[in-house]
């Protein structure tokens, strides 16, 4: 199977955490049509549109996460890594190869009034130079950042940190994840959130300010390449709902098309706030799991939940072709 866009071919996978709870999971009354499971009495979308590989700071190859999204159940597909479109020639082969449809994406790191914030690109050609060039100028900084990080944890006690994250890194790029797991190895903190509280995050030894892309242009490469902006992860960046609502005014304006409404790191009151958000802004709804391997067991892939009811899906134009 393989997804086509409007513009431009594309191909697909899934995955998630345990946003429903035992008693959830009995009130959903599979109904049964001739036999036959019908697909909405499932509590899980069929696609999932946010996922990592080892191109950036995922722990599977990018054929890997397709094979598994693809025996967790997921039909539709998508790869985002941060920041790169390594991992996408890889993960379509294996996609195609399996009947996976796939959606070629990338996760923009973006800056916008002091914060960072993430910006999926859903459908993008990987050989459009504007995008390209775009991701290229941010890998710049992150290459720089990582040093930085590695001279402040240094200045910390720390030696040695740039090469164990550049280590875990497999010549891919450097995030702060493989600092975290550098950090972790040598037992600094007992696992990946601890050590991210620690040592990563705003105020604290190994934090260094993001520099990261301007929004309109993060928006504006994705749809050069093609692609669908989506708002990744809203909910996480503790915005005020004036202040969110703000970023997805701006957002809107220069032409981003879609909010991530579901997502591994959303409750599911998150779910309906950003939905309501969407429809108030007129903007189509994405769903993700924001997978980045299985030594993260809280999301896993094939359970990322349904949007709402109400949502226009951001797939909802796309042509699924077997
Ligand atoms: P970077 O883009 O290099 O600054 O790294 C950001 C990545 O770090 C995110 O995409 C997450 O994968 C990871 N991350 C950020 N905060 C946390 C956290 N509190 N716990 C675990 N991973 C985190
Ligand atoms: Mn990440
Ligand atoms: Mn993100
Ligand atoms: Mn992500």
């Amino acid at each position: 199977m393989g997804v086509e866009f409007n513009t431009h071919p594309g191909t697909a996978i899934g995955a998630q955490r345990p946003w429903f709870s035992l008693a959830d999971m009995a009130r959903v009354r599979p109904r049964l049509c001739g036999g036959i499971l019908i697909e909405s009495a499932t509590m899980f979308s069929r696609y999932d549109m946010h996922a990592h590989s080892t191109a950036s700071d995922g722990s599977l190859s990018p054929s890997e996460l397709m094979r598994r999204a693809h025996a967790a159940g997921v039909e539709v597909m998508a790869l985002t890594d941060h920041d790169t479109l390594n991992g996408l020639s890889e993960a379509a082969a294996q996609a195609q190869e399996l009947g996976l449809g796939f959606v070629p994406g990338v996760e923009v790191s973006v800056t916008w009034e002091g914060i960072t914030v993430h910006i999926v690109g859903l459908g993008v050609s990987a050989d459009t130079e504007v995008l390209r060039r775009g991701l290229e100028g941010i890998c710049e900084f992150r290459d720089w950042r990582a040093e930085e990080i590695g001279r402040r944890l240094a200045r910390h006690g720390i030696d040695g940190a740039f090469e164990g994250a550049r280590a875990y890194s497999n010549g891919q790029l450097i995030s702060r994840t493989h600092f975290a797991h550098f950090l972790v190895e040598k037992r600094h903190a007992s696992d990946l959130r601890a050590v991210f509280r620690k040592f990563l995050v705003s105020g604290k030894p190994g934090y260094v300010a993001g520099q990261w892309a301007e929004l309109e242009d993060a928006v504006r490469w994705i749809r050069s390449a093609g692609g669908q902006a989506v708002i990744a992860h809203p909910a996480r960046y503790g915005l005020t709902r004036s202040k969110l609502r703000r970023l997805i005014g701006a957002f809107a304006e220069a032409g981003g098309e879609a909010l991530e409404v579901v997502s591994g790191s959303h409750s599911r009151d998150d779910f309906y706030t950003m939905a309501r958000h969407a429809r108030d802004f007129g903007l189509l709804a994405s769903a993700g799991s924001d997978y980045h391997g299985p030594e993260h067991p809280w999301i896993q892939l094939g359970r990322v939940p349904k949007l709402p009811d109400g949502c226009k899906a951001v797939w909802k134009d796309w042509h699924l072709s077997h």
